[in-house]
């Protein structure tokens, strides 16, 4: 009998103290720096460096990394406990040196990258001495891979890469670069894309221009044109047509780790709420005295905790399995619900603090952008939600007890010939 939802003493200890760093120390950098990414601002060194050296020589520096890599190794579920206090600050990953995308970008750099590449690009990532980008989605879209025309053809002993990418994230900030191309249109994306990591300054790189999210000053999702683009074949990050598998890797624990934030996230905005509550009278009462805003409060725990349950079941069981194939439903299911939670709770939160809600003193408008940009980061929710169906229908077991027995052979073909195993 191993139900068990307790943190043990000593692992709690360590939250605590994350905890209060991050509230007293790495909140504030949210109102007076720029993107997170920006590690070239000369006020970067000045005040994110000393932090980021408290939080390594605590050693809570890239958990999500083993021991061979600087990191402590931990498994999902603890990252999820530590992710959600880093999700209340929007510099608490890279304090912590885990912020995406460079944290997948490690992650596979280590589990694919030759030692050269390590030396090269793993390890000044790893000690924030540099960022990186990963661009995969291209401008006729990002959701269907079959549209992507990025090619990656022989040249020598190298490689030249002829395409543009869309939404390259932070590649205004980035050393290098991993881009997703075709090597072999003969056969599908999922075996024929390969992956490269191209140093930003390689000739025929361009910025066509930098786009932001809503109003956010700082434009960071980069429009790249790539034009006659050689990289040599020490570039090829694992063997080619193998950039799905790859990218399966990054993606699946980085969608998890994003959830884990926005349960920070969402949790913030439920504080928020009632704080509020607590403190707004009108009408001769405490906005917590009125039902309807009671009914937003339950609403938001309920919903609150359900997310967060399905977040830390998905990472014990990406624990026991170490195999992200084995979660991709769970995944799926995270990934899906996510964006909704966060919209729906911040929204409440909003509202509740009436004019000051909606402005750019309290964080709930870019909240709620944000869960949209959780809706199409890594992917939009209705494929999440394909998935996630599909695998249901695959896996599905038809019961005697409810259906005759002449389904059941119509209902297994169905499931083997309709869903197979094509990765989204
Ligand atoms: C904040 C942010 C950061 C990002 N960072 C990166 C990055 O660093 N690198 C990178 O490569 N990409 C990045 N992306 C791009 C992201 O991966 C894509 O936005 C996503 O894959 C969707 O592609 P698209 O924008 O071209 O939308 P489209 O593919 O055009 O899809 C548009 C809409 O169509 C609908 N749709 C699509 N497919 C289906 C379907 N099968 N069934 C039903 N409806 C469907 C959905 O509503 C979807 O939102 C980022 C996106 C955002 C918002």
């Amino acid at each position: 009998m191993a139900w068990d939802f307790e943190t043990d003493p000593a692992f709690q200890a360590e939250l605590d103290w994350m905890a209060q760093f991050v509230r007293d120390e790495v909140e504030p950098l949210e109102h007076v720096l720029g993107s997170p990414w920006n590690i070239h601002d000369p006020r970067f060194a000045q005040l994110v460096r000393p932090l980021q050296r408290q939080v390594k020589e605590r050693r809570l520096w890239a958990c999500h990394l083993g021991p061979e890599l600087g990191g402590a190794g931990y498994g999902q579920v603890k990252l999820g406990l530590m992710n959600e206090i880093l999700g209340r600050a929007l510099f608490a990953p890279i304090v912590f040196g885990a912020h995406a995308p460079d944290s997948g970008n490690c992650e596979i750099l280590a589990a694919y990258g030759t030692p050269e590449q390590k030396r090269r690009f793993l390890e000044p990532l790893l000690a924030n001495e540099v960022v990186s980008c990963f661009a995969m989605t291209e401008p006729q879209g990002g959701a269907d891979p079959k549209v992507f025309t990025s090619r990656a053809v022989r040249d020598g002993d190298g490689w030249m890469i002829d395409g543009q990418k869309w939404f390259a994230s932070n590649a205004r900030y980035a050393a290098f670069y991993i881009v997703m191309a075709v090597t072999d249109p003969a056969v599908s994306p999922y075996r024929g894309m390969s992956m490269f990591v191209v140093p930003a300054d390689t000739p025929g790189i361009e910025i066509i221009r930098n786009v932001g999210v809503a109003d956010d000053p700082e434009a960071t999702h980069a429009y790249l044109d790539f034009r006659r683009v050689r990289v040599g074949a020490d570039c090829m990050l694992g063997a080619p047509g193998e950039a799905f598998a790859i990218a399966q890797v990054r993606l699946g624990g980085g969608r998890v780790h994003h959830a884990m934030r926005v349960v920070g996230q969402a949790q913030k905005a439920l504080d928020a709420l009632c704080e509020r509550a607590l403190s707004r009278s009108t009408q001769g009462s405490l906005l917590a005295d009125k039902q309807m805003v009671q009914e937003k409060i339950a609403d938001a725990w309920i919903q609150l905790e359900q997310f967060r349950l399905l977040v830390m079941r998905t990472a014990w069981r990406i624990d026991k399995y170490h195999d992200y194939q084995k979660v991709r439903k769970d995944i799926a299911a995270v990934k899906a619900s996510m964006p909704k939670v966060l919209h729906d709770i911040a929204s409440s939160a909003l509202q509740v603090h009436g004019s000051i809600g909606v402005s750019n003193e309290m964080p709930f408008v870019g909240m709620i952008v944000r869960a949209y940009q959780m809706g199409l980061a890594d992917g939009p929710t209705e494929v999440h939600k394909v998935t996630l169906a599909r695998q249901l229908l695959r896996d599905y077991a038809p019961s005697d007890a409810l259906f005759p027995a002449y389904h059941r052979p119509t209902a297994a073909a169905a499931a083997a010939v309709r869903f197979g195993t094509e990765p989204s």
